[in-house]
């Protein structure tokens, strides 16, 4: 970006002493140089180096694909178990979350470290690119099970403005019932206990996917680290049954979490304070 700066000169300015002179010239001088740095500098940078091994993780680790390939396999098993258990049953439903579920945000967490931008700065100039890639075994998976006659609702904590550019994203690579009825996004509140309960008045929901544990109910939204981790030993059993579970060491409530939801305080000293060494 070019700033221009005008400078009038006085009509007596070459009748000027010499320093007044330099003195006009100085303080135009430092008006260039705080008019670049402005143009160049976003108003608020953060260093997000926190996050390079997790970002590398999702990004270039085999194990992850390979975990994203193990969740959407079994979650084919257990349609086809349900299925074959009760061939007749009608108004099957899936309820699945999209980001780090079905779409691959770790360019725009790439975008935070490397140009130190603060969520949720940009975010929405990512989303509205319709540009996010499939997680891994996500297309065939959601086609598969629309092709066995389930319909799949993805809630999403989107906001309604970025609705339609999600739609977009969905359908750019296929996913089924990517359309504005089956798409859901976040109106006020992010609980999707409301969501997932006006899916269930008319769908018998045999399968939740999520990256995030309030994904799936809401025991672990905005609760505690200690009563979250309760909550998984208590509800141990519903993992790779009803509900199946994507990786994501980039950020969610479990981060949230860690600082108890609160992020006006040192979170690099919170995160040390609480690794586990021996
Ligand atoms: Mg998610």
């Amino acid at each position: 970006m070019i700033n221009y700066i005008l400078i009038i000169l006085p009509q007596n300015f070459y009748d000027m002493k010499k320093n007044q002179i330099f003195l006009i010239i100085a303080m135009a001088s430092f008006m260039i140089m705080v008019s670049c740095k402005q143009a160049n500098t976003p108003s608020k940078q953060t260093n997000n180096d926190h996050l390079i091994m997790s970002i590398l993780y999702h990004q270039r680790a085999a194990e992850y694909e390979a975990l994203c390939y193990q969740s959407y396999n079994l979650a084919k098993q257990i349609i086809d178990e349900k299925i074959k258990a009760n061939p007749k049953a009608k108004n099957l439903a899936i309820i699945t979350d999209i980001d780090e579920t079905v779409l691959d945000n770790s360019p725009y967490e790439a975008s935070l470290v490397i140009k130190k931008y603060i969520f949720p700065d940009k975010w929405e100039e990512w989303t509205s690119l319709a540009n996010a890639k499939p997680i891994p075994g996500a297309q065939d998976f959601f086609n598969y099970a629309a092709s066995k006659g389930i319909t799949i609702f993805y809630i999403t904590n989107r906001g309604t403005n970025e609705k339609h550019a999600t739609i977009e994203n969905l359908k750019k690579y296929d996913f089924p019932f990517a359309d504005s009825l089956h798409v859901m996004t976040k109106d006020s509140i992010s609980s999707k206990e409301i969501r997932r309960n006006k899916v269930r008045e008319n769908y018998n929901v045999i399968l939740y996917i999520g990256d995030n544990l309030a994904d799936f109910n809401d025991s672990y939204l905005k609760t505690s680290m200690d009563y979250r981790h309760q909550a998984a030993l208590e509800q141990k059993d519903s993992f790779g049954t009803i509900y199946i579970v994507l990786p994501n060491a980039m950020y969610g409530e479990w981060e949230s979490a860690l600082y108890n939801y609160n992020y006006n305080q040192n979170i690099d000293s919170i995160r040390r304070s609480l690794l586990i060494s021996f």
